[in-house]
């Protein structure tokens, strides 16, 4: 069975002004790596704007969230226009961010449908950072929370895992999933960093799997923490389908972070990913984009993490 790329040309549309990292290089950066001849055996399908994107995203976020952002997002904008310090949206954010959500929600009916192995999703705005009600970190949407509780709602999965190895905490996923036992969320990341979340006594109802790394910490310490403490939480907690905050930033080169992982490392997270879900829910993946922003690096590791979701899918 394939593997599914999403994405979609106006995800360079999301224009976040001169100079911020998360800017739309990095689509082009992705296009052109997964150009390569290594990935002709990738099926290619387009992020999709979807009638129930929105009834989607009210099952992570509040409306008055949704309708605040439309409003803002939908309005007159002269360039940019910053939602905080680090947050920064566009005229095309509003079709971008709906598509990045949709992305998400078409890769889980591939999926779940057995249409795909699994699916990988070339999507931005990011989502890690986006809370029930306030958008955050570069991200508008909880992409891989809204499509955890759509496979839910539409797909009778039960049990959704997402698993963050993004360097940065995903404190939006942690607080829309907080207090439900059925819903997992595993991440590991520099601490402090932004956004300053992500002890491990952050717990949820026992859901919650935090597993800290410190600045200057390699390959070495980032697999133990994996094996210790995410691998075995999702192994006993047994997800229906395995969501991926698949995030870039804690390789070596890149400039927001001081973690010092290479592309074997994402490599290595992928392929232990990949086995839970062989385990647990018969190999289901939807990962989804979140940072990586030193272009060369990304590029390379998402080009690592979707050639081993091709080979474990085959
Ligand atoms: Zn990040």
């Amino acid at each position: 069975m394939a593997t599914l790329l999403i994405t979609h040309p106006c995800f360079v549309d999301h224009d976040t002004g001169s100079g911020h990292p998360e800017r739309a290089e990095r689509m082009r950066a992705i296009d052109m790596v997964l150009a390569h001849d290594v990935f002709k055996d990738l099926r290619r399908e387009e992020a999709p704007l979807r009638d129930d994107v929105e009834a989607a995203i009210k099952r992570a976020h509040t409306a008055a969230y949704l309708e605040k952002l439309r409003a803002i997002a939908t309005g007159p904008i002269n360039g940019t226009r910053h939602l905080d310090p680090d947050t920064v949206i566009s005229a095309g954010s509003w079709e971008a961010a709906l598509r990045a959500v949709g992305a998400g929600l078409h890769g889980v009916d591939a999926v779940m449908s057995g249409r795909a192995a699994n699916a990988f999703c070339q999507v931005r705005p990011p989502g890690h950072h986006a809370e029930s009600e306030r958008a955050m970190g570069f991200c508008l949407f909880s992409n891989a929370a809204i499509a955890g509780f759509y496979a839910r709602a539409k797909h009778g999965a039960e049990r959704i895992a997402v698993a963050d190895f993004d360097v940065h905490h995903g404190n939006g996923t942690q607080e829309i999933f907080w207090s439900d036992k059925d819903l997992f969320y595993g991440s590991t990341h520099q601490m402090p960093l932004f956004p300053g979340t992500g002890a491990v006594s952050e717990a949820g109802v026992g859901n919650i799997f935090n597993a800290p790394l410190r600045a200057g910490d390699g390959g070495e310490r980032f697999r133990a923490a994996f094996e210790s403490r995410i691998l075995p939480a999702l192994h006993d907690f047994g997800p229906d389908l395995l969501l991926i905050s698949a995030g870039f930033d804690a390789h070596k080169a890149d400039p927001l972070a001081n973690l010092e992982l290479v592309e074997a490392d994402f490599m290595w997270a992928t392929e232990r990913l990949a086995d839970m879900a062989k385990r647990h829910c018969h190999g289901r993946i939807v990962s989804l984009l979140e940072g990586g922003y030193d272009l060369t690096a990304l590029a390379r590791s998402v080009a690592v993490h979707v050639k081993t979701l091709m080979d474990v899918g085959a």
